[in-house]
């Protein structure tokens, strides 16, 4: 037990503060009865892919049912992704489209909310606290394997037919004592920390998914990195620290982190946290065209992935959270039938009304949507929202629409 405490020190010198502190920091919500916190959490890319922006409005929703908190964390611990002004580009893909936040990024370097920093670069002491003391209690261990011993075993595992991953006998360093750590970190070696997985292969975890119900997977027995090299934190470990400390209640995020969370529940558990709700949410599909099937929206064959493409062709933005909405919530096109004229903020979202494969993403459909809603809009707002577009993408027709104002007025006002 003392070698651990000592361990714990040699790897975390300066770190005086203890997770006690940082719960009493950030204390659990005063929510009211039903009320959820859900967060939209992206790489500072400045890129907001159509698929995220249908996420953000996911998890803005779900807060909005039951008057709850949708906050914006940014998730800058992958420095490959990041671009300059990232953060900006992600905070104005949300404000185009009318997704408000009541905490977290405003601007690059502004915020706002008690649960802060909102930029995970900014958590550093955090995390370190919390590995701190995992270290301390024998659950986290410093691992000095190279880059070449960890591919060496990979090769070994996929020969054997082996899970890979560093567990069991392939974790080397997992009982390391004080003495030989401390040999390697004076001699200038570098490390990860490790947490030290007490999981068995046999064992079976399970969730009740919000979006695509029960769950069950073996339980994880590798011993995931939770720091990485230089000191930032791994995805897993950093979703379970930032989610528990911002009391997220309800973790809604894209179905490729399912496999994954057998390791964020093992985590929440050794770290002492309640666990969250999750709901995992299939990719945005589109048909395609060339093998008749149905494929996720890329970046890179569709125009439309990209949100600034609504904005440039000239959509209402009110159009495309609608339908948006459609497409997410299969009681939406009901709902509207039923109510015309109802504001789209009186619509109850329910994840459980989420398809479990996926939202199919058709621009026939956003077109029929667009025109509907641009047929309750009066002669005066089309004549609006059409120069404010114009205004920045079509000069020649801005041009064309401010001179003959009151002629452009009386041709929107046909057939209302
Ligand atoms: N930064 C992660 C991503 O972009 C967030 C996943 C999550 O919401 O937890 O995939």
């Amino acid at each position: 037990m003392s070698d651990n405490r000592d361990m714990a020190e040699l790897l975390f010198p300066n770190i005086t503060k203890t997770p006690d502190d940082f719960e009493q920091e950030y204390p659990k919500r005063n929510l009211s009865d039903g009320a959820r916190v859900t967060r939209f959490a992206p790489s500072p890319t400045g890129f907001l892919h159509m698929g995220s922006l249908f996420a953000a409005l996911v998890a803005k929703r779900t807060a909005m049912a039951d008057g709850g908190v949708f906050f914006l964390r940014i998730e800058d611990t992958d420095k490959k992704r990041e671009v300059e002004n990232g953060v900006s580009g992600m905070v104005n893909g949300l404000k185009d489209f009318g997704i408000e936040i009541d905490e977290g990024m405003l601007s690059e370097t502004q915020s706002k909310g008690n649960y802060g920093p909102y930029v995970q670069s900014q958590r550093t002491p955090i995390y370190a606290a919390y590995v701190k003391d995992l270290v301390q209690k024998g659950l986290a261990y410093p691992c000095f394997m190279t880059e070449e011993e960890i591919s060496g075993i990979r090769e070994r595992q996929e020969a054997e037919k082996k899970l890979p991953g560093i567990y069991g006998e392939y974790a080397k360093y997992r009982d390391i004592s004080y003495e030989e750590a401390k040999k390697r970190i004076d001699s200038g070696e570098e490390y990860v920390v490790r947490l030290h997985s007490h999981g068995k292969e046999d064992n079976k975890v399970a969730f009740d998914d919000l979006i695509k119900g029960r769950i069950e997977m073996p339980e994880n027995i590798l011993d995931v990195v939770l720091l990485k090299k230089d000191g930032t934190p791994t995805y897993h470990f950093a979703h379970a620290v930032d989610d528990h400390l911002m009391r997220t209640t309800d973790v809604t995020r894209g179905d490729e982190w399912i496999s994954s969370t057998p390791i964020h529940l093992q985590l929440f558990s050794v770290l002492g946290f309640e666990v969250p709700r999750y709901a995992h949410i299939a990719p945005v599909q589109k048909e395609d065209a060339e093998t008749g099937g149905k494929r996720k929206l890329s970046k890179r064959k569709d125009p439309e992935a990209a949100v600034d493409y609504y904005k440039e062709v000239g959509y209402p933005i009110e159009a495309v959270i609608e339908y948006l909405l459609t497409i997410a919530n299969s009681n939406f096109e009901e709902w509207r039938m039923e109510n015309r004229t109802a504001e789209l903020d009186e619509f109850k979202f329910s994840l459980s009304k989420m398809s479990k494969a996926g939202a199919l993403f058709d621009l026939v459909k956003l077109n029929d949507v667009s025109k509907n809603y641009i047929s309750t809009l009066s002669a005066e707002e089309v004549f609006d929202l059409s120069t404010e577009w114009a205004k920045e993408y079509n000069p020649k027709l801005y041009e064309c629409l401010t001179d003959n104002e009151e002629y452009a007025k009386s041709i929107f006002a046909i057939e209302r």
